[in-house]
């Protein structure tokens, strides 16, 4: 196996890599930092988990070790899709630069221009930012990417869903052409071909795990899940997302549940809340503060359950996640993968339970095919018979306050600007709270923003599942007797 002191990294690097505990190199590192020191082009496959940040990161501070930075112009570019990536890499340089003097500057947005421009003025060796930003300075005359030797675009294949390949094109039109490029994608489509093909030069294809492969440290299981009614399927669903999560007991010391829509994240987020779980969303449309708050609870464990969009928790680096949660079946297959891939890091154990309801069976199929394997189909952990909520028992949560009738009043003092439809959900529908305790929840309120996105318009496909006893049980089990008297 190759030793981290082979790759001749410089010594202050491997010191600080000696210091955060690695022992050896990952796969893609063994892969990419050899031809990134000789100044070769990479093109790195690999998914987050792999060790890939390091594997751009520790060449890029070991070629920059020599040589200073000039006002304005950065010596080197790192590309992240999301905020919180750019973030992490940002933490990362921190770490294998501990013992050098080289500067960072992060470009992001939610920051104001002004502390970035200070640091840009003064001469960075690092720049590390999202494409809008970048090109927002870049636009206001403060920033010149003639200098770039080094250019990084770490999820490329996420760059391309985010509608920002446009963006990355003008980007590396403005940087010398005789940068180096180091690549990285999880996933190679046609659209990402045709960049590295265009952009990096004779690069070194460094693949560490087939595309759209999960790990094996994670246990997988689905849920399939038919709500009795399509108006309740929201209520019905959150209810069993929270008996999924109590039947995994003390096993589920965290989690990160993904929701495909901003919306839901919310909507979840508030409505495990206020059933007593330790919950807060992390999307697009909040502020930079309060995302960068909830996410340092979650890594530091103050934050037991993160409800998360795709972007939001693209690349996120928490190493000890047990549990994912996904509460809608993503739409893009290798969603899953990378979702899933949150947990079961650094080979330990993790288990991602998916919940299904009839009309993304196509996409679960989508998913099984680029996994090549079934996913397992999970008990209802509520049984047949509560799937449907009890119309009478019209309890109320755990630690919820009293509720006035259907009342409209949104100010609560927890939650002041709640959702409707978690509303509904305790005036409407009464949910049967759940079979065991929940922990007493813990964090302080936060104030939510509302996502912008409309409900897919898919119809339901006829198709009939009953929950819990796969696929042979009679039609019938699965209807609800009690539906008229609910009104
Ligand atoms: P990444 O794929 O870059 O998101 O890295 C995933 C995790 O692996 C991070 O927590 C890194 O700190 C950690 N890591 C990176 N390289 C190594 C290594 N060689 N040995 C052990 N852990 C590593």
């Amino acid at each position: 196996m190759t030793k981290f002191s082979e790759l001749n990294l410089n010594p202050k690097v491997l010191k600080a890599i000696d210091e955060a505990g690695y022992e050896s190199p990952t796969p893609i590192q063994a892969g990419a930092i050899p031809p990134a020191l000789e100044g070769r082009d990479v093109l790195g496959i690999a998914q987050t988990g792999t060790g890939k940040t390091a594997s751009f990161t520790l060449p890029m501070i070991t070629l920059l070790a020599r040589g200073r930075a000039r006002a304005r112009m950065p010596r080197s570019l790192v590309l992240c899709p999301t905020r919180e990536l750019a973030a992490q890499v940002a933490e990362n340089f921190d770490t294998y630069t501990k013992h050098l003097k080289l500067t960072k500057a992060l470009l992001i947005g939610g920051v104001s221009f002004k502390e970035q421009d200070k640091l840009i003025d003064k001469g960075v060796d690092v720049l590390i930012a999202t494409p809008g930003r970048l090109l927002d300075h870049f636009e206001r005359g403060k920033l010149l990417l003639t200098g770039v030797q080094i250019m990084v675009v770490d999820e490329a294949d996420r760059m391309l869903d985010m509608g920002f390949i446009p963006d990355i094109e003008r980007i590396f039109s403005l940087t010398p052409f005789t940068r180096q490029t180091l690549f990285f994608s999880a996933t190679m489509a046609p659209e990402i071909e045709r960049i590295t093909n265009t952009f990096l030069s004779a690069p070194e294809r460094v693949e560490v795990a087939r595309q759209a492969t999960t790990s094996e440290t994670i246990e997988q299981g689905v849920l399939m899940f038919k709500a009795t009614r399509r108006d309740r399927e929201g209520t019905e669903k959150r209810k069993m997302l929270r008996a999924l999560i109590d039947a995994e007991g003390e096993k589920c010391t965290n989690a990160i549940i993904f929701c495909n829509r901003k919306t839901d994240v919310d909507v979840v987020a508030k409505s495990l809340k206020k059933y007593g779980y330790d919950a807060a969303p992390i999307h697009g449309d909040l502020d930079q503060s309060q995302r960068t708050r909830t996410l340092d609870g979650f890594r530091e464990g103050t934050l037991r359950f993160l409800c998360a969009s795709d972007v939001a928790a693209r690349g996120l680096d928490v190493p000890s996640v047990s549990h994912v949660f996904n509460y809608d079946v993503p739409s893009h297959a290798e969603d899953y993968v990378h979702r899933i891939g949150r947990t079961g890091r650094a080979g330990r154990d993790g288990k991602a339970i998916m919940i299904c309801v009839p009309r993304d069976e196509k996409n679960l199929e989508d998913i099984e095919r680029l996994v090549q394997s079934e996913i397992p189909r999970l008990e209802n952990p509520l049984g047949v018979a509560e799937t449907a909520p009890a119309a009478k028992a019209d309890e109320k949560p755990a630690e919820e306050k009293p509720k006035r009738s259907r009342s409209r009043s949104r100010k609560r003092d927890d939650a002041p600007s709640e959702p409707p439809a978690v509303v509904e959900e305790a005036t409407n529908t009464p949910e049967t709270p759940p079979a065991r305790a929940p922990q007493p929840q813990k964090d302080k309120p936060r104030s939510h923003s509302r996502g912008g996105r409309n409900r897919s318009g898919r119809n339901d496909r006829e198709q009939i599942t009953v929950v819990g006893l796969g696929d042979h049980t009679p039609e019938f089990i699965g209807l609800s007797f009690k539906e008229r008297s609910t009104g």
